[in-house]
């Protein structure tokens, strides 16, 4: 292997929190990389969270991602291409070569970042994949009534309408909102096992947000399980509890009534009960990543149990982030960073075999 034939010792596939974390920690260790980015912005799912603080910060974890970037866009060593596709990757002598083409880019206005503007081709030791997770789209669950019945939303939805001021003093004022918890997670007949780890906080952080605004409004939170964050969170739960409902059930339906949309529930003897809420919001989870399968043959990245890239994969290949399994915007940090450093480590011992 002959080091002159490296274009970027590290290549980064997604600019998410992830992406733009293991940029930087390889930044810090001195290494060059470059991020790819199909979207004309960086910034992944992250730039769609607004903050939920209320009177003290919720922890969301937001915030972190304007730090990133800020720091990403400072630091030299670190070339991001927006826009920008990988179409085919060949790995020879412990070095890859991947072949990048413009996207498209949507209407969205570039952010930090060079839109690509023709094909190349990149020489690399390390590939990391950070391409997130998908969500999961509310019409897989059809009982729910997503898109049919009014005042049901997404709970990406509901980021967008608190971000926008359209729920609070002022503006709509619902008297009954319903939180319906593991939509498209924790469901082993739907081939989704898993605990999606983060839908749990979320909903209870835009449930705080709610009766913040709008403090006579009741706010009902149907679980199965509430997934544990920490310490923190455990002390946190007992005031919650206080101020939201929780109703330990998962709703068999959401049917269209006169004033809006019902929840149809087992109540305390089983027996089933349907109640009005103005809006129902549903925590839909994180899945695989879209286009699991083409990374699979681009660059062998094979699929874990539940379709998810498993971190071990060919040599030179490395996953970061939500890419790799449901994780909060912290934890995928934490994780991208140790993905970079194994992949400082690799492209190091390719650069000592060459000299020696
Ligand atoms: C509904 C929901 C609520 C959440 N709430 C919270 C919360 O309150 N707190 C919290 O800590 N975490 C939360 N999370 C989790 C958080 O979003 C993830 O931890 C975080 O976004 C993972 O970062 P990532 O960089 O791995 O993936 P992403 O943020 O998804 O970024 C991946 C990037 O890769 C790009 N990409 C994808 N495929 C390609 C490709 N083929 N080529 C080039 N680029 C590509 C995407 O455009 C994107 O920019 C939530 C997630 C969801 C879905
Ligand atoms: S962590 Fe979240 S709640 Fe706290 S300040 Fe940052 S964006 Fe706001
Ligand atoms: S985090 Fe909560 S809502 Fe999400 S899958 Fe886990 S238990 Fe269900």
């Amino acid at each position: 292997m002959n080091p002159a034939e490296i274009d970027t010792p590290v290549l980064i596939i997604g600019g998410g929190v992830a992406g733009l974390s293991a940029a930087v920690e390889l930044s810090r260790r001195g290494l060059a990389s470059t991020v790819v980015e199909r979207e004309a912005a960086p910034g992944g799912r992250a730039g769609e969270f607004c903050c939920k603080a209320v009177a003290a910060c919720a922890r969301c974890g937001a915030c972190r991602l304007g730090d990133l970037l800020a720091e990403a866009a400072a630091r030299p060593e670190i070339t991001l291409h927006t826009a920008a596709l990988v179409t085919s990757a060949e790995q020879k002598d412990g070095l890859w070569t991947v072949e990048l083409s413009p996207q498209p880019a949507g209407d969205d206005a570039p952010g930090p970042g060079a839109p690509l503007g023709e094909r190349c081709s990149l020489t690399t030791g390390a590939v990391i994949l950070a391409v997130g997770g998908q969500v999961f789209d509310p019409a897989g669950k059809s009982r729910f009534a997503h898109g049919r019945v009014e005042g049901v939303h997404s709970a990406l939805e509901l980021e967008a309408m608190l971000a926008m001021g359209a729920i609070g003093p002022g503006a709509m004022a619902p008297a009954k909102v319903a939180f319906i918890q593991c939509v498209g997670s924790r469901d082993a007949a739907g081939g989704r096992p898993w605990c999606s780890r983060v839908c749990c906080g979320y909903a209870l952080r835009m449930a705080r947000v709610i009766r913040h605004r709008l403090p006579e409004t009741e706010v009902t939170f149907f679980h199965m399980d509430v997934q544990d964050y920490g310490r923190a969170w455990e002390e946190e739960l007992p005031s919650l509890k206080e101020d939201i409902r929780f109703v330990r059930a998962m709703p068999g339906e959401v049917t269209a009534g006169e004033q809006g949309p019902r929840v149809v529930f087992a109540g305390p003897e089983g027996a089933p009960v349907s109640e009005g809420f103005d809006l129902v919001i549903l925590s839909v989870g994180i899945g695989p990543p879209n286009g699991a399968g083409s990374l699979h043959e681009l660059f062998g990245a094979a699929p874990d149990q539940d379709g998810f890239l498993a971190e071990e994969g060919p040599d030179g290949l490395f996953v970061a982030g939500a890419a790799a399994g449901p994780r909060s915007l912290n934890e995928s940090i934490t994780h991208a960073g140790l993905a970079a450093s194994r992949a400082a480590a690799r492209v190091g011992a390719l650069l000592e075999a060459a000299r020696g």
